[in-house]
């Protein structure tokens, strides 16, 4: 048999103009076995005195000694500099979600994440920070215990620099941020909006892509994490909870989602950004998963079987069951 290599490098298309990350490592670390948890107290890893705890990823996709990427004639590679790490966010195994904890553990996860992203920021290969959450085996979830993931990228990822683009063209025409214009139109519209605190405020886009889709801005103008206040996590804390909560209770079983968090790059300024989570539910109806398919993974645009507004006040109702503590 031929021996195999380890490859961990980033490819470049030329076409779309964007690095795919490609590692075959899970093929030279054994699987474990489906019984044990990795993420409870007591393993190797965790340790046990802990409320909630980041690791590395076993199985990650970026490194901070990544091996000799691939040369090749024409197609351009790069090392897989960086660090994919796991947030296990309770010790807790049979939690279901995130909204299922109290806001004070909410807080002290995301305080975790900021601790974690302060550590790693001025390192020379992290370019961005990437917070986010898989929730739900209908999405290839495989472990249940409550975690979720960051990733130090060696480059900003596509999605925030169409972001990045266009908050940057429409601060030059109109000399201020569009996502605080956007708080300022959904405060008036009124009828996306989900919930809203002192610092924050969510709601359903007017161009939401996904079913029930659900961005939360901070009301102040800042672009990283790590400028958070503490009333600031407290509260983000918060508006988590009730989010995901309302979300949970849409249909019969819990709704599958993606979190994740879009704050600016590492490096450089970018006085034109504004920080936010995202949201996406991807149940369309009871049992009706919505898939990226044709149209969508073929052609990059989305369709909405549904108006955003209709679904926006379908969810508020489950939100606003969560805040009165109905249940
Ligand atoms: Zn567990
Ligand atoms: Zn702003
Ligand atoms: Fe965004």
């Amino acid at each position: 048999m031929e021996s195999r290599k380890l490859v961990m490098e980033l490819r470049w298309d030329p076409i779309l103009g964007e690095w795919v990350m490609v590692s075959n490592i899970r093929s030279f670390r054994p699987w474990q076995p489906t019984t044990f948890c990795p993420f409870c107290p007591g393993t190797e890893e965790t340790g046990y005195g802990w409320e909630a705890l980041i690791v590395e990823n076993k199985y990650p996709m970026l490194i901070e000694e990544p091996p000799e990427p691939t040369k090749h004639r024409f197609y351009k590679t790069q090392k897989a500099y960086g660090k994919c790490y796991v947030v296990i966010e309770t010790p807790l195994h049979d939690i279901d979600d995130l909204s299922d904890l109290s806001e004070k553990q909410i807080a002290y996860v995301i305080n975790l994440i900021i601790e974690k992203q302060k550590e790693i920021m001025n390192k020379e290969f992290a370019e961005y920070f990437l917070w986010f959450r898989n929730k739900g085996r209908e999405i290839g979830v495989s472990l249940t215990h409550p975690h979720s993931q960051i990733y130090v990228l060696p480059f900003t990822p596509i999605k925030i620099l169409r972001e990045i683009e266009n908050a940057k063209n429409y601060w030059k025409e109109n000399n201020s941020c569009i996502f605080c214009k956007i708080i300022e139109i959904e405060k008036e519209d009124g009828i996306r909006l989900l919930l809203e605190n002192r610092d924050w405020i969510a709601f359903m886009p007017f161009y939401a892509h996904w079913p029930f889709e659900i961005h939360i801005y901070p009301k102040r103008h800042l672009q990283l994490l790590t400028e958070l206040t503490q009333s600031e996590v407290d509260l983000l804390a918060q508006i988590l909870k009730y989010s995901l909560c309302g979300l949970k209770r849409m249909f019969s079983k819990p709704m599958p989602y993606v979190m994740v968090l879009h704050q600016a790059p590492l490096k450089a300024s970018h006085p034109y950004y504004h920080l936010h989570i995202e949201i996406y539910g991807f149940l369309r109806d009871e049992g009706k998963l919505k898939y990226a398919a044709g149209m969508e993974t073929g052609g990059g645009n989305f369709t909405y079987d549904a108006v955003p507004e209709e679904n926006a006040s379908k969810l508020r109702a489950k939100i606003n069951e969560c805040v009165n503590g109905v249940k």
